[in-house]
């Protein structure tokens, strides 16, 4: 990916090292509410009430200042991709008549709190509609190269365009829509309906490489493989099996291997919102 001559985004909060105490509001609705949101790679929203639940009160292990210089590359690269995510949707926006409101990048590390509860590095990188801001612990990225085995920029590019994704279901009522539907359905219709979400996530995140492409000549060789290669390492089938369970499709949030990388490739084809209607398809 050709990235090192992009603009740095200003809207990076780093909270690295920093000791970022969860507030006492982080209980009860927040771990619910983040349960809900923090859906990113097939986590059991269980597992993060336990987590979360376990944590609260704990202090926070890195010292200030704590911040490893192998580090300062992937901030640069985190920075100019968000920069680009704000480029391509103010753009997209405006040609809707709609004002994109750009969203925070949160960085931390081990955890942190959210408007959605606490955050937690092994949650894997999350966005929170309460506070419109995506989090995400740099570690992560590691996990996608040495465990889902996706390795390369572009597919690290790829994790931060589908939470920006997540933004943008937020500011176009997407995620309140299913957020308010859920609280009516069965689990299994609810999961469905969060399938169909995250795929929606993928899709524009597909279309944020699709502009950023057209406009900025972004791609190298190989760019496209490396989304695709983790779109399908993270789908809920792959995680399911590799957890050492047999894949059940009713349980899915995310959407299998398959369906993410089919998505993502809609977007990056079509560069259109009208095309990643998810919600409005039988097929997914
Ligand atoms: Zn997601």
């Amino acid at each position: 990916m050709r990235w090192k001559m992009g603009r740095r985004s200003s809207n990076i909060e780093d909270r690295r090292g920093g000791s970022s105490m969860p507030t006492a509001a982080g209980g009860g609705l927040g771990l619910l509410v983040i349960a809900l949101v923090a859906a990113f790679f097939g986590v059991d929203p269980s597992l993060i009430l336990d987590q979360a639940n376990q944590l609260e009160n704990q202090p926070t292990s890195s010292a200030p200042g704590n911040r490893p210089a192998a580090e300062n590359e992937l901030v640069d690269f985190v920075s100019v991709v968000l920069a680009d995510t704000e480029d391509t949707w103010e753009t997209l926006f405006r040609q809707g008549g709609q004002t994109y409101r750009k969203p925070k990048l949160v960085l931390f590390s081990g955890q942190t709190s959210s408007a959605c509860g606490l955050g937690k590095a092994a949650m894997g990188p999350f966005y929170c509609p309460a506070d419109q801001k995506v989090y995400i612990d740099l570690s992560f990225y590691n996990d996608l190269k040495e465990r889902h085995q996706a390795p390369g920029d572009f597919a690290q590019a790829y994790v931060i365009a589908h939470e920006v994704g997540h933004h943008v279901q937020t500011l176009l009522g997407v995620s309140q829509k299913v957020y308010e539907l859920r609280s009516r359905f069965s689990k299994v219709e609810g999961n469905q309906l969060s399938v169909r979400q995250e795929l929606q996530a993928d899709c524009f995140a597909g279309i944020w490489a699709h502009h950023a492409n057209r406009t900025r000549q972004i791609l190298e060789q190989g760019d496209v493989e490396e989304a695709l290669n983790a779109a399908s390492s993270i789908g809920d089938d792959r995680l399911q099996q590799q957890a050492g369970g047999r894949v059940t499709p009713e349980s899915f949030t995310h959407g299998s291997s398959a369906q993410r990388v089919k998505w993502f490739k809609v977007g990056l084809q079509k560069g259109s919102l009208k095309d990643c209607d998810t919600f409005a398809t039988r097929n997914l």
